[in-house]
């Protein structure tokens, strides 16, 4: 070998150690040929050990059947073949790079395995570079949940945490659809604070959200987990309730609007005491659209008011 060969084999060999990228030689029975500084030092196998042996004795984090599967088109087709990490997070168990600032314990790998042909043009060797990806697969990771999140606030009322009023009425309109289809009675109530400007008069406005928020907590306490409530105005509140007929509606709103009654709100001193009133309507098949529907719950609170407010009053038919 001529001393300029030497030289050049000597800066590709540091290439090899060098590059922030595993690569691995395989031959046509899975051994390894070639174990780069990445490798080594990924693995704490030094090329010595594991070059010359097969390389599913050292990772039986490697399911061999699949792997052999995945590999044969790159002998035979001689096409290279892509392992992305959003399939299988890594090939090799590597702990992560930066254990400490980093929110994954291993790394995740993009792996690209391609031929390796021969001077006679066959394909004996395979080569797999082994890409570091977990940075970007924890930022698409984040930047999910950061998605789920916003989801989530987008369909929450900010001062009560119940449902707002766009998502509610989504869920109503699913609701209503399906009560169509749906043999079990369901009911629509719609729940009004008596005489609030006064409280927001008397207390301040900040007084004011206090009982809002205090009132949503009795609602939630007082419906089940499958039931539907949200913050349908500033005081008003709507609620659906699952497979619940316009009498056991009445003993739901009883039991908010007792609760309502007995609740007291702190604030700077005072104790303020409010009441409810509500308008229920059980599903029915004259209910033609979901508007319909709320209008009678509607309705029967408007009624409910007239007649004196602290009170239920249940709609049914149209008028
Ligand atoms: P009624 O018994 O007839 O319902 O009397 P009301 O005084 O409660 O009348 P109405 O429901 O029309 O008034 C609602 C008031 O609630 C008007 C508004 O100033 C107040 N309000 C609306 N949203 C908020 C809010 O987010 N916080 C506070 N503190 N007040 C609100
Ligand atoms: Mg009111
Ligand atoms: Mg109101």
């Amino acid at each position: 070998m001529m001393d300029s060969e030497v030289a050049q084999l000597h800066w590709q060999y540091h290439l090899l150690s060098s590059i922030e990228v595993g690569i691995v030689v395989l031959d046509n029975e899975f051994k390894v040929e070639v174990w780069n500084q990445f490798m080594e030092n990924h693995s704490d196998l030094l090329p010595g050990t594991i070059c010359g042996t097969s390389l599913f004795a050292h990772f039986p984090e490697i399911d061999e059947k699949w792997f052999r599967a995945k590999a044969d088109p790159v002998f035979t087709l001689e096409s290279p073949v892509f392992l992305i990490w959003e399939q299988r997070p890594y090939l090799f168990k590597f702990g992560s790079n930066r254990p400490i600032t980093s929110e994954s314990e291993f790394m995740y790998q993009n792996v690209t395995m391609f031929p390796l042909t021969s001077p006679s043009g066959k394909v004996e060797k395979i080569c797999l570079m082994i890409y570091d990806v977990t940075d970007q697969a924890m930022s698409k990771q984040r930047a999910e949940r950061l998605n789920e999140e916003l989801k989530i606030m987008s369909r929450v009322d900010g001062l009560t945490g119940l449902y707002n009023r766009r998502y509610w009425q989504e869920r109503f309109d699913m609701i209503f659809k399906l009560a169509k289809r749906r043999d079990k009675a369901v009911s629509a109530m719609m729940l009004d604070i008596d005489h609030f400007k006064k409280v927001n008069d008397t207390y301040g406005h900040q007084a004011g959200d206090k009982v809002i928020q205090t009132l949503a907590q009795v609602i939630t306490q007082s419906v089940r987990e499958t039931d539907l409530a949200g913050r349908y105005g500033g005081e008003e509140f709507a609620i659906v309730l699952t497979d619940t007929d316009a009498n056991n509606a009445r003993i739901v709103a009883e039991r908010i609007r007792s609760a309502a009654e007995a609740t007291k709100v702190q604030h700077e001193g005072n104790t303020i005491t409010f009441t409810v009133s509500i308008g229920l309507s059980e599903y029915g098949s004259h209910c033609q659209s979901a508007l319909g529907w709320l209008e009678m719950a509607d309705q029967a609170l408007y009624d409910a008011k007239v007649s004196g407010r602290n009170q239920i009053i249940t709609k049914n038919t149209p008028d």
